[in-house]
């Protein structure tokens, strides 16, 4: 019994996971380079255990088609029709990988038996069974699963949240022992920044769980948030890396040592979140509770949240949720106004939460001041604060967002060292 389990444990240290994102597999010519990567791994003897993204833009566009149809679409037929995007790219990719002389096989979530919890459009893996992908690999074949994909209990296709094949990939990493989960993407890697935004961003060689987790769920959308938290707590090591070249990316990882040292490890902006204000709500135990109740009840995730100080035994309260929540919450609040009393709400779509993240903060101090003046020397008005152990937040205008992400980026040193000019002229 122990040989056979001893063997079985070789075997799988062999697995390894790729996730290609959307923009790796946008067309034909990209789907056909994807497929000679993931050809040269199988050729190397790996067991490869693909996700893949729907082609680039497919998500968006199903989701425009849907709002054409329907402003308040049923959330089920939503993840119908969303998971339909990834059934079209695996499915090309095998027959990439076929065209190549590799034995590849597709498979939906469902077949392979990702099975979630039932929240439709943002369901939690809770089991993933690993039979059929592993009679696979033995026999040699590349397994190439749909991502951001699973089926409930009752047998209902859901989808697992924007970005979600990364959950897709670190889950079948850790249920697989895979020796590394790659995630393969438009930028070599985790940068300082939006390295689109920011031309001197420096792309970071590693980053921990937990600043990765921040800045992921503060707008970095290289890597969806959940996917993280997930990473993190089963320590599956993350390597994000650029899928048409070879150079090393960034290795998520656990905390080491040498990060404390640095203050900041990244900056970034969140421009998909609006800002609520419900205006004159009596100022007396119970009314928070009540309007937060109600917005949890309609599971919409409220993220900052300030109340005014009341001189006149009534308050304002304000609070951010995501744009695409903002329909349902501007529901929740006319129901909670008419029950508690309040006079009415505000309304605000331009705003963006800029955030500076690092594991440093937690021993260092002066990092708020820092951040609120190198806005305030761009003339940036903050509208909210927040703050953890190791981000602050503010919510401004959204269009000073861009601005603001330069100048936090400048403020704490986190560019590419440019060469000194006489340097410049020595290598010239
Ligand atoms: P994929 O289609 O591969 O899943 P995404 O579009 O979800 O790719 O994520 C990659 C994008 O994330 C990049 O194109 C980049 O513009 C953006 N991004 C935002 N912040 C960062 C950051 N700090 N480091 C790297 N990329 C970032
Ligand atoms: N296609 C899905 C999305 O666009 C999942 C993903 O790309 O990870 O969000
Ligand atoms: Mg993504």
């Amino acid at each position: 019994m122990q040989g056979i389990r001893d063997r079985e444990q070789e075997t799988m240290k062999d697995i390894i996971v790729q996730k290609y994102g959307g923009t790796s597999v946008g067309d034909v010519d990209k789907i056909k380079k994807v497929a000679r990567r993931v050809a040269s791994y199988s050729r190397k003897g790996y067991k490869v255990v693909v996700v893949v993204s729907a082609l680039g833009g497919t998500t968006d566009e199903l989701i425009k088609l849907a709002d054409q149809i329907n402003k308040n679409p049923s959330e089920r037929e939503m993840d119908m029709l969303l998971s339909t995007g990834e059934q079209v790219s695996v499915s090309l990719l095998a027959m990439a990988l076929h065209k190549l002389g590799v034995d590849a096989i597709s498979f939906t979530g469902a077949q392979v038996g990702i099975r979630t919890d039932s929240s439709h459009t943002k369901a939690r893996i809770v089991d993933i069974g690993t039979s059929r992908i592993k009679e696979k690999l033995k026999k040699g074949s590349v397994v190439i699963v749909a991502g951001f994909q699973g089926v409930s209990g009752d047998q209902e296709i859901t989808t697992l949240g924007r970005g979600g094949s990364d959950m897709t990939a670190v889950a079948l990493a850790k249920v697989l022992k895979a020796r590394e989960c790659e995630i393969y993407t438009d930028v070599k890697g985790v940068y300082t920044a939006d390295p689109r935004l920011v031309k001197n961003a420096r792309k970071l060689e590693s980053i921990s769980y937990e600043e990765m987790l921040e800045l992921a769920s503060l707008g970095a959308q290289v890597m969806q948030a959940r996917s993280i938290e997930v990473a993190g707590k089963y320590n599956v090591p993350i390597h994000v890396r650029a899928s048409f070249c070879k150079e090393k990316g960034t290795m998520i990882s656990k905390e080491v040592r040498s990060m404390e040292d640095v203050l900041v490890r990244g900056v970034t902006a969140n421009k998909k979140e609006a800002k609520v204000t419900v205006c004159d709500v009596p100022d007396k135990p119970g009314e928070a509770s009540k309007l937060f109740e109600r917005l949890a009840e309609a599971r919409i995730n409220v993220d900052m949240i300030i109340q005014n100080i009341s001189r006149t035994r009534k308050t304002d309260i304000s609070f951010t949720v995501p744009t695409s929540d903002l329909a349902k919450t501007q529901e929740v609040v006319r129901k909670v106004n008419k029950e508690i009393g309040a006079k009415g709400a505000k309304y605000d779509r331009d705003i963006a939460k800029i955030s500076v993240v690092g594991i440093g903060m937690r021993s260092h101090s002066g990092v708020a001041a820092k951040m609120f003046k190198a806005l305030a020397a761009r003339k940036i008005n903050i509208e909210m604060i927040s703050t953890s152990e190791i981000k602050i937040s503010c919510v401004i205008h959204r269009t000073d967002a861009d601005k603001a992400i330069k100048a936090l980026h400048d403020s704490f040193g986190l560019g590419k060292k440019t060469l000194s000019r006489k340097k410049r002229a020595v290598r010239s």
